[in-house]
């Protein structure tokens, strides 16, 4: 089975929605992601942490299919990212965000690598995402997240990054505003024409869109009542995506097309708790069935 190295951040997040209020809990793209491909396939972290992250944190960490062996812990303090949801909780602002020992990160890829390993280049400084795929260039599959905050702060090296993966996950507003464009049809036209083949745009609670070079592609999201907290729902959903695809080895539109699902499904349960806690509660009959409940419900 191939395996997924994964570079991204690891944080402690503070988060006020209007459906309450967390300090400092465990967060971070690469966090996320870990804890959704980690239910499909072997996940091997390429990240940083801080002095003040201790044992019980590693723990979160503790599956078997996740590989901590190339986790740094450096001196300093670990990312910190605090952001407010408003009463749309489609809605998110920022409301800090310090580097930390993420700043001065130097990622180090495993040496036993190999051209059947998938690579994804989570939420994080595109210049660590380009010194992470120089050090895998041969790879199954390179896929890539980004964020406003990066579009708006380092686009030159964003766009090299671009140039070289094979897919893109990004949100509805980030498309528009990577594109230019404020049609959504157009900015996923426009983004494939930078480089990779194929562009997810994650739409939060409307669902994702597929754009391809062959074919579109949308999904509804599943319907959750009680949403309590998103963060992590676009990692998680790459996830879900990644992991899928990397377990049967083989990336194919019809494939990429059911790992949109299980994407789908792993953030349907990432929302109904806040931080990552629901993902660690599920076990494959739950993703199973929730699967199978998501094809009912899509299936005229
Ligand atoms: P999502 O809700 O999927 O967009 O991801 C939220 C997670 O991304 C949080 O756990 C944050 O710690 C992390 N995050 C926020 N801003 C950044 C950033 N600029 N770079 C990397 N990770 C970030």
């Amino acid at each position: 089975m191939s395996s997924i190295v994964a570079v991204g951040s690891i944080a402690f997040d503070s988060i006020e929605a209007p459906t309450g209020q967390a300090e400092e809990i465990l967060g971070g793209s690469l966090t996320y992601f870990a804890l959704a491909a980690s239910h499909f396939s072997r996940v091997r972290l390429v990240g940083v942490v801080g002095a003040d992250f201790n044992d019980e944190h590693m723990r979160v960490f503790g599956s078997d299919s996740i590989d901590t062996s190339s986790l740094e812990r450096a001196e300093g303090e670990t990312f910190r990212w605090r952001g407010r949801y408003l009463d749309d909780m489609n809605q998110r602002e920022t409301l800090s965000l310090a580097l930390n020992v993420f700043e001065s990160f130097d990622p180090k890829v495993p040496k036993d690598v190999d051209a059947n390993d998938f690579l994804f280049l989570a939420n994080g400084s595109p210049k660590l995402q380009l010194q992470t795929l120089e050090q895998m260039p041969d790879n199954a599959f390179c896929l890539l997240d980004t964020m406003d905050f990066w579009i708006e702060n380092d686009r030159a090296d964003l766009q090299q990054v671009l140039e070289r993966v094979d897919g893109l996950v990004i949100n509805d507003e980030e498309a528009k505003f990577l594109s230019g464009e404020t049609n959504l049809i157009t900015a996923g036209n426009k983004i494939l024409d930078m480089g990779p083949k194929i562009v997810i745009v994650k739409k939060g609670e409307h669902g994702a869109f597929l754009f391809s070079t062959y074919l579109h592609y949308a999904l509804p999201a599943y319907p959750i009542e009680h949403v309590n907290d998103p963060t992590g729902a676009g990692d998680t959903f790459a996830g879900g995506v990644m992991g899928y695809l990397a377990r049967g080895g083989r990336v194919t539109i019809g494939r990429i097309k059911r790992a949109m699902i299980y994407g789908t499904v792993m953030a349907s349960f990432c929302v109904e708790k806040f931080g990552p806690d629901r993902l660690l509660e599920i076990d494959s009959t739950d993703i199973r069935d929730r699967y199978d409940d998501f094809v009912q419900f899509t299936t005229p």
